[in-house]
């Protein structure tokens, strides 16, 4: 799929013009008839860039083991209730290879911050599947050594998923996400930088966030060397110290969406299974307010269950679930992969990628 957008003003990836837009706080927390009207101009943005082509990617789960201990998350290492599990790769390898969907082109390989399980589950598994099949990788790991990135790459993966998940340095110590913002940041701009493409994203909705917090994962998003970027809804997750919190305000969730896309209508934004935990009809709704990459979840049903992220009671997003909603939004399942489309359309480098690796 090459961009459908064209215009002599193009600077961005994939031909999009420099857009003026940036979303104000009242934009955010929007509802009613300004709030469709914002969700109408994402639409419009997304089928200009993008025509009514959605990329279709699976999702297989491979460990949840975590070294890490963020709040939001059912997956921490302090949940002593959770029963860890490492997939075996020859079981993913048979089911990927041989009885994946027809409509997936790409395999996003994800699991909680186990380097163990990235050497012995990941790393094959990539070089399996680079052997046997034209599916684009990506991978979803945490933050890992300059090193391990490199392998990945080596063995073909060429998507890395790392999301910031809080753009205020202080909230993000507060609530344990990994390392520290700035550590996360510069992982994001030495994989940028390495020629990975690279897809962050951050929650709407954590406990006492306000609009300004929520605003300033914009500036945060907009100021990073991505290729596409995620609104996952806050979802008070089992066993964790925010499991009596209220989840995300939906509202908040779609506006940040379509926000997003108004700001950079060539980013690839992702409808996340989560939505349907923000709304009844969330996933929907994110295709309308300019989501266009969805996931079919193909972790096998006997560890599933245990990839808690939020809660046990996960909305799983199968092959049926996923084509459904395309159909039922008049969409339809790109024949282009993600990595192919990437490959076609590089995302410029930005100015402060010189040599993000010597401050690692
Ligand atoms: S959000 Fe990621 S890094 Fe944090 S505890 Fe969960 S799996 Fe680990």
């Amino acid at each position: 799929m090459k961009c459908v957008a064209s215009n002599p003003r193009a600077n961005l990836n994939c031909g999009v013009a420099a857009q003026d837009y940036f979303p104000t706080e009242a934009e955010l927390i929007t509802n009613g008839a300004t709030q469709k009207n914002l969700h109408e101009r994402a639409a419009a943005a997304t089928r200009a860039q993008f025509g009514r082509e959605v990329f279709v990617r699976a999702v297989v789960e491979v460990s949840n083991f975590c070294r890490e201990n963020c709040f939001y998350c059912g997956m921490r290492r302090d949940n002593r209730e959770l029963k860890r599990f490492r997939a075996l790769h020859e079981q993913l390898a048979e089911m990927l290879i041989h009885h994946r969907p027809a409509s997936v082109t790409d395999i996003n390989i994800q699991a909680g911050e186990d380097p163990v399980a990235v050497r012995e589950i990941v790393l094959p598994l990539i070089e399996t599947l680079r052997r046997e099949t034209t599916l684009g990788i990506s991978v979803c790991l945490g933050t890992l050594t300059p090193e391990l990135y490199r392998e990945l790459q080596s063995a073909g993966a060429t998507i890395y998923i790392i999301k910031f998940e809080i753009g205020d340095a202080a909230q993000y110590e507060n609530f344990a996400a990994p390392g520290t913002l700035a550590e996360r940041l510069r992982h994001i701009r030495l994989l940028a930088a390495d020629g990975w493409n690279v897809s962050s994203g951050f929650i709407a909705g954590l406990p006492g966030q306000t609009p300004r917090d929520l605003l300033n994962n914009f500036e945060l998003a907009r100021d990073l060397p991505l290729s596409g970027c995620s609104v996952s809804p806050f979802i008070p997750g089992n066993e964790t110290p925010f499991a009596t919190a209220p989840a995300a305000n939906s509202d908040w969730t779609f506006n940040s969406v379509a926000a997003l896309r108004l700001l950079r209508p060539d980013w690839i934004i992702p409808a996340v299974s989560a939505f349907n935990l923000a709304a009844a009809d969330g996933y929907r709704r994110g295709l309308r307010a300019g989501a266009n990459l969805v996931t079919i979840n193909l972790t096998p049903d006997e560890v599933r269950s245990d990839y808690v992220i939020y809660k046990r009671d996960r909305f799983i997003m199968t092959e049926e679930r996923v084509l459904d909603a395309i159909a039922a939004e008049n969409l339809t399942p790109s024949k282009t992969g993600l990595a192919d489309f990437y490959l076609e359309n590089p995302a410029k480098k930005s100015k402060d990628e010189k040599n993000p690796a010597a401050t690692i």
